[in-house]
């Protein structure tokens, strides 16, 4: 039976650190990381993300201002408030809730937040220094899951990890980490032949698909590590990708849904943030 990674425990463990490492920040330089979020529009799932973020920075002890503009905001609202908040000392961090209303273009906009202030690194020059492994922030569901291996004591250097998903925020950056690490990386996605014979080569599977219970059993090596981001809402409840009763008879470590993966990003966007606090005291 596999040991359950324990995302809420690892998030409050690294949560404390930050807290201190907060608290060192503003006694030795007086400044405190201050984060921005921008809310366009009612989305009620981003209303939720925006809460849960602004309580993580309470938590830690940041600075925390939330901007809501209506739906119909102009691009022109949106990308002047972005300028503004570049320019304020007081904030390290901006992160623009996605997605954005139809008539705004998100890449746009992400483009428009100046890069040492892009706490979720989807701007091309963050994507960029990820790929080189000149980076000081790491987008953060990624980030979250290398925490949780490193917490776990998962070995990475020299085996085969199996990402599904290639999604911009999860898969690719995932592959990019791991294979940092020295892993030897496959990424799959919806035109991948034979899926399950490519999973069961893995000792480290990270699932990123979106849809409930779809890794089973079978597509898994004995004693792999499975790592479960799926985020799946169904009449059971919150559920991931991974069929988790059966597939936590084969693996030595698996992440639970919820529990697991999720804790973690917003913590680790919190840690974004303290590093951008902490390079900008450098450069006072
Ligand atoms: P996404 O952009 O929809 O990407 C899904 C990926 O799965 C795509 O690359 C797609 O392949 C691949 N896929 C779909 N069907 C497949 C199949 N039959 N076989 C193999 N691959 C298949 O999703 P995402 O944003 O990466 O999110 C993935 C899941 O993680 C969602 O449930 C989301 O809610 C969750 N999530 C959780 C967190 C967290 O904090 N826990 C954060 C972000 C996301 P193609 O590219 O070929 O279409």
């Amino acid at each position: 039976m596999a040991i359950r990674i324990d995302g809420k425990a690892t998030a409050a463990a690294v949560r404390a650190t930050l807290a201190r490492e907060t608290e060192e920040l503003k006694q030795k330089t007086g400044v405190t990381p201050g984060l921005a979020v921008i809310l366009v529009g009612e989305d009620p799932a981003s209303q939720v993300y925006v809460r849960n973020k602004k309580r993580g920075c309470e938590e830690v002890g940041f600075l925390s201002r939330e901007y809501r503009l209506p739906g119909d905001c102009t691009r022109e609202e949106l990308l002047s408030l972005i300028g503004e908040l570049n320019a304020d000392d007081a904030i390290h961090g901006i992160l623009v809730q996605l997605p954005l209303p139809g008539h705004l273009d998100d890449k746009e906009v992400i483009e428009a937040i100046a890069p040492q202030k892009d706490v979720d690194a989807f701007s091309y020059g963050n994507v960029g220094r990820i790929v080189t492994g000149d980076y000081d922030f790491v987008p953060c569901t990624p980030a979250g899951i290398m925490e949780l291996l490193r917490a776990y004591d998962v070995a990475i250097d020299g085996k085969r990890a199996v990402v599904i998903g290639r999604s911009n925020i999860v898969g690719k950056p995932m592959a990019l980490l791991l294979l940092h690490q020295n892993a030897t990386v496959t990424v799959c996605h919806s035109h991948t032949a034979d899926l399950p014979a490519v999973c069961r080569e893995a000792d480290i599977l990270v699932v990123a698909v979106g849809k409930a219970g779809f890794v089973t059993a079978d597509m898994v090596k004995e004693g792999a590590v499975v790592i479960d981001v799926g985020m799946n809402r169904t009449e059971a409840g919150l559920v991931g990708d991974v069929d988790f009763e059966a597939v936590e008879k084969k693996a030595s470590k698996i992440t639970p849904v919820p529990g697991g993966v999720g804790p973690m990003t917003i913590t680790m966007l919190l840690r974004n943030t303290l590093t951008a606090a902490k390079r900008a005291a450098e450069r006072k």
